[in-house]
């Protein structure tokens, strides 16, 4: 209840205070929060405070919990200008910053005390169809090459399967206030799909203090956790299991992460910056540095395109030179609806169609037609784009957009975001993109624009549709994964070399990405 109606301590030690007064004399319900803390402690649902250094450098736990000042930074854990409250309250002193540790083991521990749980902790091995369909991370190939490769583990279907999923959040959303934390937060994966995505499935492992992300220092926070995942993996711990009533030796194992592409790079250590920028790609990722863009451009979809096609022979349509591998699909995906969104209606100021577009256009010789005119008198022109749309014609698709309804009655939150007088959409959140994606972008492009620019577009809404199913199945994946590579590099044909961000360029591993690790949204 407490939790439930976000009651404070202050009221729920009155509403304790009130229980126990109807209750008969010599009743054990506790007296006030502290002592219901200290219950849930008991269970094995407490939690550890660790005092972190204020830099982020350090943890001060386990051999080095009493030093008084980081090793690394020599910066004291201790709040160094103290406020009156604070120095009135003789002999204590507050700690700069706190990491806040759910340990997991005990946790658990109790999925196995209870009958509902302790028997859906095996559905992945003996509760499922096993037809080759997509339908959990289970029928995945990197859930099965790790079985094949893991015998002693995978022998005991009780072991389990996790993935963790580190996420910089906002926790006061659009209130806008400068501190942020960062939960980690573990989803295990042995339960069935109508348990495992519950909110009541996760385990909060972590609460890692703002106000500034953790970024590249997340493995000093991330400590504990992965020091008892250590011990789980290697040792295992002696867990009850209710269903057979007998002790046995539960081991974990960490699957994957779920993240944004920024956090992919400080958990992955592969840096999501730069040249180099795709950690699928790796070191065969074909960037440019746009010189008057000054931004990177990630293009040469060609090279993913069967080796006979006539499109690779096309040197003056496509920016490349002909080189011969967990992503966040909502992350990508809103990432390209922004793009598309921002382009064509050229309120981006990033990739906006201007004179470094067209001056960029000119460098890498691509679309003569669309270069910079100098007029006779002196001044610039730019030829239209083949996307470039009228006043009206952007009100238009943004009046489609604010009055289609879509079948789950999401579409009124899109119409709020759409400003029609500054021909603008702000404020979506991630459904929203994912609605505007899949649903309302192919009903909104129609007869806006020519033919050749509106169907790379909707074959995009299609394919990230696709992709998104709750079951998958492998032959509709291959489809997909074939017909990826074409889109692009029509869009390479359409849009400038600045359109091509990296988010645009990791649709092309997101069926790959399917097929090692089940549909979307376990991940
Ligand atoms: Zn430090
Ligand atoms: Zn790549």
């Amino acid at each position: 209840m407490k939790c439930l109606g976000g009651l404070s301590n202050d009221i729920f030690t009155k509403l304790l205070e009130f229980v126990n007064e109807l209750l008969p004399p010599g009743a054990s319900l506790p007296k006030n929060t502290y002592e219901v803390k200290k219950y849930m402690n008991e269970l094995g649902l407490g939690y550890k405070k660790i005092l972190v250094c204020p830099n982020g450098c350090m943890l001060f736990w386990k051999d080095n919990e009493n030093l008084e000042t980081c090793v690394v930074c020599g910066v004291s854990k201790w709040k160094q200008k103290e406020s009156m409250d604070d120095r009135s309250r003789k002999g204590k002193r507050s700690p700069a910053k706190i990491l806040r540790w759910f340990p997991l083991k005990t946790r658990l521990q109790r999925l196995f005390i209870s009958s509902k749980t302790s028997s859906q902790m095996k559905w992945h091995a003996i509760g499922r169809n096993n037809d080759g369909v997509l339908r959990h991370p289970t029928d995945g190939m990197a859930w099965k090459t790790f079985d094949s490769q893991h015998d002693d583990f995978a022998s005991d279907p009780r072991n389990v399967r996790l993935g963790l999923s580190a996420d910089g959040f906002n926790p006061f959303g659009n209130m806008s206030i400068s501190y942020s934390t960062c939960p980690v937060m573990l989803v295990p994966y042995n339960l069935p799909p109508w348990m495992c995505m519950k909110r009541s499935s996760f385990m909060l492992s972590l609460i890692i203090p703002g106000p500034s992300p953790p970024s590249m220092n997340i493995d000093v926070y991330l400590e504990p956790l992965i020091s008892e995942l250590k011990e789980l993996w290697e040792v295992g711990a002696p867990t009850y299991d209710v269903c057979s009533k007998e002790i046995f030796t539960m081991r974990a194992a960490l699957m994957w992460t779920i993240n944004d592409f920024p956090a992919y790079g400080d958990l992955s250590g592969w840096s999501t910056k730069g040249r180099l920028i795709c950690p699928c790609c790796m070191g065969n990722t074909q960037s440019r540095l746009l010189k008057h863009g000054k931004k990177f451009s990630y293009m040469g979809h060609r090279r993913f395109l069967p080796s006979d096609h006539r499109w690779r022979m096309m040197a003056k349509t496509f920016d490349d030179n002909l080189l011969h591998h967990n992503l966040d699909v909502m992350h990508i995906e809103k990432n390209v609806v922004d793009n598309i969104v921002g382009t064509l209606l050229n309120i981006d100021t990033k990739s906006k169609d201007g004179i470094k577009v067209r001056l960029d256009l000119q460098e890498l010789g691509l679309r003569p037609q669309r270069h910079l005119v100098i007029t006779a008198a002196e001044k610039t022109y730019l030829p239209p784009s083949i996307f470039t749309m009228s006043n009206k014609e952007k009100e238009d698709l943004l009046k489609v957009i604010q009055n289609v309804k879509v079948s789950d009655g999401y579409s009124s939150n899109i119409s709020r975001c759409v400003k029609l007088q500054h021909r603008i959409i702000v404020g979506m959140k991630s459904y929203d993109y994912h609605i505007l994606m899949q649903q309302l972008l192919p009903i909104a492009l129609h007869g806006s624009l020519p033919k050749k620019v509106i169907e790379p577009l909707i074959k995009l809404s299609g394919f990230f549709k696709g992709i998104c199913y709750k079951t998958l199945r492998l032959e509709d994946l291959d489809q997909l994964e074939f017909r990826i590579p074409y889109i692009l590099c029509q869009l390479e044909m359409i849009f400038p070399p600045s359109f091509f961000r990296v988010m645009v360029h990791l649709t092309i591993h997101l069926v790959a990405e399917c097929k090692l690790g089940g549909p979307v949204h376990y991940r």
